[in-house]
């Protein structure tokens, strides 16, 4: 009856099988075409056998090969979401663009509507209910756990892109491993499938302790065409960018039709090579994203920045103070706010890469192509608007060739059709943490061989296709060949309060598919603990006792108020202490500001062309004294760069918001409009966690009084305190260069703070920062002041009054080549002496 049914289901009617379920779907001809070209349909029997049959499936196979898009439909036409209560298929995607992506693309593909096949982001979702097929990224299914911890609703979680290994993705497998059991005793089965691109998945096959009994791997064999692998005899030293360029034109000026995918590793690289391949092979009325100065809009900002409030003298004594015991209270039933995964692996901190070196073999800057077909260049990366990624799925126009400049996100959560040729620089931009300090720096490194067979596999997908390694073969042999887990990497205390909320005590024994190391963990407790998210450990017991207790912590009530916010631990106590003096719309705008990345446009943008330059020096001073203004007048400016963030967004807010704005004033659209989300979503989180404050958004808030500023800092404070630096003072200074540089409680080397920031050349003694990237120096962004008298009343924890009878030795840090201490009291590290306060 139905021809569309497969083989196995067909082949069902064996008294031993269960009864056969096969729900229609409505496809059009021209998608069952196109499903039927991919490998994954060859396997549905074995598949869906597997899954019947066990509760745990890995299915490995190549990008492209049809595991997101197809596997949920299987599911779905063998019946597993027709029960009306607990029918959902779930899918997690580490990123939120494939997330909405695929689940455009699956509805389509089913001819259902988004009722049906829905996805929810952090910020945004489709799902209603009626839904059976549910995209959302890992992060949001982890919320979902602490409310329904057996995913109640749920018959099938699909955990997608395993290989990427994001930490929230290795949290569901170490959860979901437990899950499926308990739901098997209970008598409503789940069923776990976890799909990777690779086969490497011995850290979910060969761990006895993630599942005692070793699931089923299914390989589905790809149809992929052959690639030709081309390395370079020499590997370029510095200028991969130069050397892409160069290897694009003589690819366009060479050779067949077939589009061309060229990967980088940031934003400003991919920004720079679209910038010389279109003026190389000129297509593009290539409108500049700019447009004129916006008077309007200064003399909105300079009304927006006219505060009513009086000017107050500089600070009096003595200043108001917050009551850190009064934070909200969670009730019974919490609100439904979600977390998402960030996935900064294209993150632009670094300086730009524009090199014009061109060596011998190459095409001179600007030099018109021989070539007849005009070169259609897109750029492609996360932080990039989301219809201007769809265009990469769309056909280029007739009678061109299409060239995508992509950073990591091309590689395997995002299929570009048509790709011919694919041009790998060999490196990445990963984001390194230092285990203990959570200092970070971006680096540009090799990648690992599994990516880079990765990429060179975009090249086959449609017909045989080449990629052009800039790198020799024997530089490839030396890359390692899988890049290590995430969760290894990064500080992990949002991690450990999400997983203390769901009453797992004794972290260090969960189940990871990797388990970060043990430092990690105990920096994370300790976090936890000096902000109060968990219950202070007993004061007495011998030492090895002690530092059991110390990981075993149970969670405190600011916690579970804490974890109930979807943003990270430090952030999340700040917004549970605002609820005093008004201030709780404020610092969610802070909150909200800080935790979107990258608020203002990088504006050492690298200038192709005189104009530009010209143009580029205009803005700059505009952003500049843009932000001058946003930092406030009198006591206000102290909250720093906290401000500024402030500032934008009220100002961008009077303004409407417009991307004209935007553009005028060096902020990044993007961001603008997920801080405005995310203001929405902590807003509703907040009404749900203490309704009496009765919260609305109000995009054009006022800005707040000079008293409220003060208690702002405190807040910031109170969220930040480990992130506190001292400045050297004139007596301590060994060294000239270390003029004008802090010392903080964690750290040897000394720290600065940023020439960007709006407490440049103020210099405070006391500040605390959002955090330090270590680019040339050790930059400290997201500066605030703060006042001395205020620490050892909002940190007691960290403050000892006393020199510590034995210091530990400082040790050696892999990860930065840095010699780091451990943490003793902010007082005794920054050599300050104690003022006479009651405590
Ligand atoms: P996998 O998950 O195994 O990497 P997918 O299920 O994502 O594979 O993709 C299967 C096929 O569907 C690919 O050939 C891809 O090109 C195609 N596809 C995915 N999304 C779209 C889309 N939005 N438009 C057209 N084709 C798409
Ligand atoms: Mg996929």
């Amino acid at each position: 009856a139905f021809p569309n049914m497969p083989a196995h289901q067909k082949a069902a009617h064996k008294p031993s099988s269960k009864p056969a379920v096969f729900i229609p779907v409505d496809r059009s001809p021209e998608i069952q075409e196109a499903r039927l070209k991919l490998p994954i349909l060859a396997e549905e029997q074995v598949i869906m056998e597997a899954i019947n049959e066990n509760p745990v499936v890995i299915i490995c196979g190549e990008t492209g090969s049809g595991k997101t898009t197809q596997v949920p439909q299987f599911l779905y036409e063998a019946g597993y979401a027709r029960f009306s209560s607990n029918g959902i298929i779930g899918i997690t995607e580490p990123r939120r663009v494939a997330a909405v992506s695929m689940s455009h693309r699956v509805a389509k593909e089913m001819n259902l509507s988004h009722r049906t096949v829905s996805y929810q982001i952090r910020y945004e979702g489709n799902v209603t209910d009626e839904t059976k097929i549910k995209f959302m990224t890992d992060g949001v299914l982890l919320k979902e756990i602490q409310k329904d911890f057996l995913l109640l609703k749920y018959k099938v979680i699909i955990i997608d892109e395993a290989h990427e290994r994001s930490v929230y993705t290795d949290i569901l497998i170490g959860l979901l491993s437990r899950i499926v059991p308990l739901r098997g005793k209970k008598g409503q089965p789940m069923k776990l499938i976890i799909m990777s691109a690779t086969l490497r998945v011995e850290d979910f096959t060969d761990n006895k302790k993630l599942f005692p009994t070793v699931p089923p791997a299914i390989q589905v064999d790809a149809r992929q065409f052959p690639v030709t692998v081309h390395f370079n005899k020499k590997t370029p030293v510095d200028d991969y960018s130069g050397e892409c360029f160069r290897k694009v034109c003589k690819i366009h000026r060479m050779l067949p039709a077939g589009g061309i995918l060229v990967f980088l590793t940031g934003q400003a690289e991919v920004h720079s090579l679209c910038r010389r391949l279109r003026k190389a092979f000129p297509f593009h009325k290539n409108k500049t994203e700019g447009g004129e100065e916006n008077e309007e809009s200064v003399e909105e900002t300079k009304k927006f920045k006219k505060s009513k409030q009086k000017k107050t003298m500089a600070t009096t004594p003595p200043l108001p103070k917050i009551d850190l015991n009064n934070y909200s209270v969670l009730p019974v039933d919490e609100g439904d706010e979600d977390r998402e995964a960030e996935m900064d692996d294209e993150e632009d901190a670094v300086g730009s890469d524009l090199d014009l070196d061109l060596g011998d073999d190459g095409l001179e800057e600007g030099e018109k192509s021989d070539s007849s077909l005009p070169l259609y260049v897109l750029p492609l990366y996360s932080l990039l608007a989301s219809e201007k990624q769809a265009k990469v799925f769309r056909p280029p126009p007739l009678g061109t060739r299409l060239c995508v400049v992509a950073t990591n996100v091309a590689e395997t959560s995002l299929t570009i059709p048509n790709i011919k040729y694919v041009v790998d620089c060999g490196k990445v931009k990963k984001r390194f943490y230092d285990k203990v300090t959570g200092v970070s720096s971006f680096r540009v490194t090799w990648t690992s061989q599994a990516s880079a067979n990765q990429r060179a596999g975009r090249a086959g997908r449609t017909e045989p296709g080449h990629c052009y390694r800039l790198y020799s073969s024997a530089v490839f042999s030396d890359f390692e060949k899988f890049s290590p887990p995430e969760i290894t990497r990064r500080p992990v205390e949002d991690l450990v309060l999400q997983m203390k909320a769901l009453n797992i005590e004794k972290v260090i024994n969960f189940p990871f598919p990797t388990p970060p190391p043990t430092e990690a963990l105990a920096a994370a407790e300790e976090l936890l603990i000096a902000l109060g998210a968990l219950q202070k450990p007993p004061k007495t017991g011998r030492l090895k006792e002690l530092q059991v207790a110390k990981l075993s912590c149970p969670i405190s009530s600011l916690g579970i108020t804490m974890a109930s916010f979807p943003v990270a631990p430090r952030y999340a106590k700040m917004l549970a202490l605002s609820k005093q003096h008004g201030c709780l719309p404020y610092a969610i705008t802070i909150v909200s500001a800080m935790t979107v990345r990258e608020l203002f446009e990088e504006f050492e943008r690298p200038a192709v062309s005189e104009e530009e330059t010209e143009k580029l020096k205009g803005k700059k001073a505009r952003v500049i004294q843009m932000q001058r203004i946003w930092a406030g007048q009198g006591a206000s400016q102290k909250l720093g760069d906290l401000m500024v963030m402030l500032g934008a967004v009220g100002a961008c807010e009077y303004a409407g918001c417009t991307p004209k704005f935007c553009e005028v004033n060096g902020l990044r659209y993007k961001a603008m409009l997920e801080i405005r989300r995310l203001r929405g979503q902590l807003t509703t989180a907040v009404n749900s966690i203490c309704p009496d404050a009765g919260l609305f958004v109000d995009p054009k808030m006022k800005p707040p009084s000079e008293t409220q500023v003060i208690y702002l800092r405190q807040i910031v404070l109170a969220g930040l305190g480990d992130h506190i630096a001292r400045r050297i003072q004139a007596e301590e200074l060994l060294d000239e260069k270390w003029k004008n540089a802090y010392k903080t409680p964690l750290l040897d080397d000394p720290v600065f703070i940023h020439p960007n920031s709006a407490l440049f050349k103020q210099f405070p003694e006391f500040v605390v920062y959002q955090e330090i990237i270590e680019t040339t120096k050790m930059y400290m962004k997201g500066v605030s002041a703060v006042e001395s008298e205020w620490i050892p009343i909002l940190l007691p924890p960290y403050c000892h009054f006393e020199k510590p009878l034995a210091i530990p030795p400082p040790f050696y840090c892999p990860e930065t080549g840095r010699i780091r201490c451990h943490r003793p009291s902010v007082f005794y590290r920054v050599g300050w002496q104690l003022p006479a306060v009651e405590v």
